[in-house]
């Protein structure tokens, strides 16, 4: 198979690029008639990265809905003091915030509004580098429940479309903005290969004010105070994430909490990395 080699150390070398403080080049490589294969071999370059599993016994694995639609998650059901970071959107950024993610080795999920893949990809490059799957936020990032079935589909599946492209993984997890779907939204999240769609329990107003707590302010969706087991995080990508994502670690960790990755604890059926369980059929 002459020519593998050298495609895989090229981007071998662009992937370990950021490591050394320079940003890869991504679009180049991709597309044409060699992408599905350098696709392929891309993913198997990012592998490599793995966050701590779960222990045995310690969680309620998410179950699969009745209806067969993607099941809406907004925690995990678990006994250990763990807590998990999402951030949406995509439409700013800071590049010191990548930094600390690397540094600290700490587990982000992102949901990423496509568009602002255009101009930005490199920046989400590095992202899913330091180990932050890429997840689906729509393209424009609409009001769901107000679309159209046909429109909701297209705002996810084109999303799908532009994340698996452009960082070699075809999303499984969504999410809907603003929190809004109805049934109509699951059916389209599922035809376009969407196994779950994850809500959150609280969230953190990086970079903003939320009601009742104010600038930076972290607040639960059941009103109560500080972090629970198994919370899922609401966050943004705004400017200042660098710093504020400081300070939600260092809240995290005084609680004796830890980030760990959703993914995770999600079974591989509802688009996560765990066993799924025997099923007694
Ligand atoms: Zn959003």
């Amino acid at each position: 198979m002459p020519g593998k080699t050298p495609v895989i150390a090229m981007v071998a070398a662009g992937v370990f690029g950021v490591a050394a403080g320079g940003w890869p080049v991504v679009t180049s490589g991709l597309g044409g008639d060699s992408g599905p294969s350098m696709r392929t071999q891309l993913a198997s370059v990012l592998d490599d990265q793995r966050w701590a599993t779960p222990k045995p016994g310690s969680w309620t694995m998410p179950k699969p809905a009745a209806n067969g639609l993607p099941p809406v998650i907004n925690h995990i059901e678990t006994q250990e003091r763990v807590v998990f970071l999402t951030i949406d959107d995509g439409y700013t950024y800071d590049s010191e915030f990548v930094n600390l993610v690397r540094k600290e080795k700490v587990p982000i999920l992102t949901f990423l509004t496509s568009t602002y893949i255009k101009g930005q990809g490199q920046y989400f490059w590095a992202m899913r580098n330091a180990g932050s799957q890429m997840e689906n936020h729509t393209v424009t990032h609409p009001n769901m429940a107000t679309l159209s079935a046909e429109s909701q589909k297209k705002e996810i599946c084109d999303s799908s479309d532009a994340i698996q492209k452009q960082y070699g993984r075809r999303p499984q997890v969504f999410r809907p903005p603003f929190g809004s779907y109805n049934q109509t939204t699951l059916q389209a999240a599922k035809d376009c290969g969407i196994k779950s769609v994850l809500l959150w329990s609280a969230e953190f107003y990086n970079g903003t004010s939320g009601p009742g707590v104010g600038y930076n302010g972290f607040a639960r969706g059941d009103g109560g105070k500080g972090f629970k087991p198994g919370d899922i995080i609401l966050m943004h990508y705004r400017k200042g994430l660098a710093q504020e994502f400081q300070m939600i670690l260092g809240w995290i960790r005084q609680a004796g909490f830890r980030p760990a990755a959703v993914e995770n604890y999600l079974p591989r059926s509802l688009g996560g990395n765990a066993p799924d369980q025997p099923s007694h059929a």
